[in-house]
């Protein structure tokens, strides 16, 4: 049995922005059932704030960072949480990355070096009466913890620390004027520790200072030590290669089951998602059609490919296809997006975030779309294997380690669970659309496809296991 400290920037069902709240808020349960302890540390955004009714303060700071704060322990959602309340922080509107005006708050280095100051103070001080033995970090926002762990114990460090990167995109960067500001120490800030080109870098001190490095795919893994996808990390993580290991992500199977789901029509087999389809076509004022109802459910980003569905979407059209598409992101990208839907009557466009729909999306389509030019593990595919609907997706990260690709030799043995395609371009997707329709046409090889998905293991067991059995490790040596 372990006590784990795991501190993320958002945690669902409280806070969530993206496939990180998921898998914190996932974490712990599966821990649990292996007899781990994990409690969470979360900023106190005022969203989560207004949530948090029974708590009591464990920790208090005079001056975080620029005001005083309080760890509020409390219990929710099935969650140990200890929530970072420090209103001059966290107490306003938007998301927790985001202004209104949509850029970054300016004072965002200083919001979540408050949050690895917190965890660093919870590992060595503890708060009620809790000691955590091991940290585990996610992304940019917990990089700093290694820093604040060997200011605070006077260089000894003392509490192994786990970092896990969910995306390497996000390096919390910010100017060298900001490290007294940050309280980290100027004899560091070069290439050993936190300084990246110049640059304070959150990620580099989580990277540099780590016991052991995760990612949420083992093909991620390999990629994140490649200029293509190590986004100018790759030489740190190399110099790292012998602790860096990737860990699959789950999905909370109880949430997503679509045999009890409260969202949809429930099924047992594939073949029940009928009532779904039609409701879902009525939803997005779509007529019958022959070809397969695609859905897709994301951030629309540059890194989701959502350009290339634009660029390849007429090979699907053309054999009766659909596209069912929820998602918020880069305007260009909603406007092009809405004005495809306006012009063609099989295409249907919803922008916003609403987890109810993509449930019923999920349910209903018969493919599910996740074309990304990368994609550390990727949640929406594991939804569809789990509900039968078939993932279309990249040959990269996640995407490759969780799909099995319908080629001859794949069908011959009856092992598929939906199609890939690389390289990254709009002419394999449309490709790939092709091919999908083929599939969708002969119904027998079809129906093998969603059975196969529907039997693959996309729970948190063995992954949990792993993350335990890492933990275990530090403690040992
Ligand atoms: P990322 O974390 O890069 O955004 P993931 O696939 O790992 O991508 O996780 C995205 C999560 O957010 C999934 O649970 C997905 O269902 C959810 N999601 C993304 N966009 C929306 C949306 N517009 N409405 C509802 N859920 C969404």
């Amino acid at each position: 049995m372990t006590r784990v400290l795991s501190v993320a920037s958002e945690c669902a069902p409280l806070v969530k922005t993206g496939g990180l709240a998921d898998v914190a808020g996932a974490l712990p349960g599966a821990l649990a059932d292996l007899g781990d302890e994990m409690r969470t540390l979360l900023p106190g955004y005022r969203s989560v704030m207004g949530q948090v009714k029974k708590a009591k303060a464990v920790a208090t700071f005079s001056d975080l960072f620029g005001g005083p704060a309080r760890v509020m322990a409390a219990k929710l959602a099935g969650l140990d949480l200890l929530v970072l309340d420090a209103p001059h922080l966290y107490d306003r509107p938007g998301s927790p990355y985001l202004g209104e005006n949509g850029h970054d708050w300016p004072d965002n280095p200083e919001r979540f070096a408050a949050l690895s100051y917190a965890a660093a103070h919870i590992a060595l001080k503890g708060a009620d009466k809790w000691k955590p033995q091991v940290i585990h970090g996610h992304d940019w926002q917990a990089g700093f913890i290694p820093e604040y762990l060997h200011e605070m114990s006077g260089g000894k460090g003392g509490v192994p620390f786990v970092f896990t990167i969910h995306n390497i995109a996000f390096h919390g960067n910010t100017g060298p004027d900001r490290i007294k500001a940050l309280g980290l120490s100027d004899w560091r800030f070069n290439a050993d520790h936190f300084e990246f080109w110049g640059h304070v870098s959150a990620l580099k001190a989580g990277l540099t200072g780590a016991d052991r490095i995760t990612t949420v795919s083992k093909t991620y893994a390999e990629e994140l030590m490649t200029p293509e996808f190590g986004m100018g990390m790759d030489g740190v993580l190399r110099a790292r290669r012998d602790d860096l290991t990737g860990i699959v992500n789950g999905i909370d199977t109880e949430v997503w089951n679509p045999g009890t789901d409260p969202q949809i029509k429930v099924y047992k087999t594939a073949k029940g998602k009928g009532p779904n389809k039609t409701a879902l076509r009525k939803e997005f004022g779509l007529k019958k059609s022959d070809g397969p109802l695609c859905v897709l459910i994301s951030r629309l980003t540059y890194q989701k490919g959502i350009d290339l569905i634009l660029e390849a979407l007429p090979a699907l059209l053309a054999r009766g296809g659909q596209l069912a598409l929820l998602g918020t992101g880069e305007t260009a990208l909603e406007v092009a997006l809405l004005e495809r839907a306006a012009a063609e009557p099989n295409v249907g466009v919803r922008i916003g975030y609403d987890e109810a729909l993509s449930h019923r999306m999920i349910a209903a389509g018969d493919a599910i779309l996740v074309p990304s030019r990368f994609e550390p593990c990727g949640l929406t595919q594991l939804y569809g294997l789990r509900y039968g609907t078939v993932p279309l997706v990249a040959l990269t990260g996640g995407l490759a380690d969780t799909v099995i690709n319908a080629s001859p030799a794949a069908l011959a043995q009856g092992v598929a669970t939906g199609v890939q395609f690389t390289p990254v371009t709009g002419e394999a997707l449309a490709n790939a659309f092709t091919r999908l329709c083929d599939l969708y046409a002969a119904p027998k090889t079809w129906a093998a496809i969603q059975k196969n998905a529907m039997k693959q293991p996309v729970g948190w067991e063995t992954s949990a296991a792993d993350y335990s059995a890492l933990y275990a490790g530090l403690l040992e040596g």
